[in-house]
């Protein structure tokens, strides 16, 4: 007989701290959680240590690792760079500086072999089967020789398992403790430590899984990131993805100021204590020149289409909204001249004519979903 092998786990390969750690809490999580709940039940303490421990933890990884030391999207004062490193440590995503040189690995090769979560490998792996295989030593550190000169990250880096072991599970344990005894400890070990560790773990993870899969691609459809309101509600407003892959240094992710995106908020607030400053913005005028010239291309490929053939109406509709794009870019690159060689231009005029490319930019995305779904 003759046995098939579909599939054969690269055993060499395996990380098994990783796996342990990450295959374990998830099995805690399904199983000795419920049962806690199920017997002894969770009270306001109990819920209230696991919201701050999951706000606490799943912003310092979004506006500590990502937004600051990734990619230095504004400065900020030791006290926020201390908090942010030491709960970043207990959400168990690696030290700063590891999860750093990823991160911009991630951003300077997407979608391509040197991406760590490159989710052309799949969704699982760009999920979480990168670290069940990362390499065991890392690649160099070769990328974050700005982030070295931090006495505060390299001391991060030199005790996070302390650290993370520590304030990740001992604190809320000792917390729990001090509340309700033996009971309560095991409850804040349970909740605010293992069950917390899963959930924001995984919300990291579903930015580089989702976020590359689902979606809308507004500003370029150059790599697979993309923009997702629901992912944004998961990720303390890392949804805007494809956004943040064009404009990486800006503070914000939902760039709009509708959009929900809590840690773009924290940050702005933290500006007005004085904790952070030099907040990064790109021009409203630099997105939106992005957005056209994404949706004139979008349209001219769209008409270009030979496999669905556009006719009738929606072909019209869909030239005309070219033509007007390609008017307001002209007439944009008319004020911009006007600009440049005369100062006293009224600001007015300028921004009536950014809300009318505003306008027409999405009155052609609205086509192009009409026409696909009609096609
Ligand atoms: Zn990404
Ligand atoms: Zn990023």
């Amino acid at each position: 007989m003759v046995w098939v092998v579909p599939f054969r786990l690269p055993a060499a390969r395996i990380n098994w701290t990783n796996s342990a750690f990450l295959i374990g809490t998830a099995v805690v999580t399904i199983t000795a959680v419920p049962w806690y709940l199920w017997h002894y039940h969770a009270d306001a303490f109990q819920i209230g240590m696991f919201l701050f421990y999951c706000a606490a933890t799943g912003m310092s990884i979004t506006l500590g690792y990502h937004r600051l030391f990734a990619h230095k999207a504004f400065e900020a004062r030791w006290p926020v760079r201390l908090l942010t490193l030491m709960f970043g440590a207990a959400a168990f995503e690696n030290a700063a500086l590891n999860w750093v040189s990823d991160h911009r690995r991630h951003h300077k090769h997407v979608d391509g072999a040197e991406d760590p979560y490159d989710i052309s490998q799949g969704f699982w792996y760009a999920h979480m089967g990168w670290i069940l295989f990362k390499l065991d030593p890392e690649p160099p550190l070769d990328n974050v020789a700005d982030l070295r000169k931090d006495p505060l990250l390299r001391f991060q880096s030199d005790f996070y398992v302390p650290i993370a072991v520590g304030l990740g599970f001992l604190v809320p344990a000792g917390l729990g403790w001090l509340h309700a005894g033996a009971v309560g400890a095991l409850g804040g070990f349970l909740l605010a430590g293992v069950a917390r560790v899963t959930v924001v773990q995984h919300m990291t993870f579903f930015i580089n899984s989702l976020c590359h899969t689902i979606g809308s691609r507004p500003y370029s459809d150059r790599c697979s990131a993309r923009d997702s309101w629901i992912m944004a509600l998961f990720t303390f407003g890392e949804g805007y993805h494809n956004y943040h892959h064009e404009f990486q240094h800006d503070y914000r992710n939902g760039v709009k100021w509708w959009q929900w995106d809590p840690t773009k908020w924290s940050i702005w607030t933290l500006e007005r204590i004085r904790l952070v400053s030099g907040l990064r913005r790109v021009s409203e005028e630099k997105i939106l020149l992005l957005q056209l010239s994404e949706a004139r291309r979008r349209l001219d490929e769209r008409l270009a289409c030979r496999v669905t053939p556009l006719q009738g109406r929606m072909r019209l509709l869909l030239q005309n909204s070219g033509v007007k794009l390609h008017q307001l870019g002209d007439r944009w690159a008319a004020i911009k001249a006007e600009y440049s060689e005369k100062k006293d231009i009224k600001v007015e005029h300028a921004r009536a004519a950014l809300a009318e490319i505003r306008h027409e930019v999405r009155h052609a995305f609205d086509l192009l979903e009409l026409a696909s779904a009609v096609a």
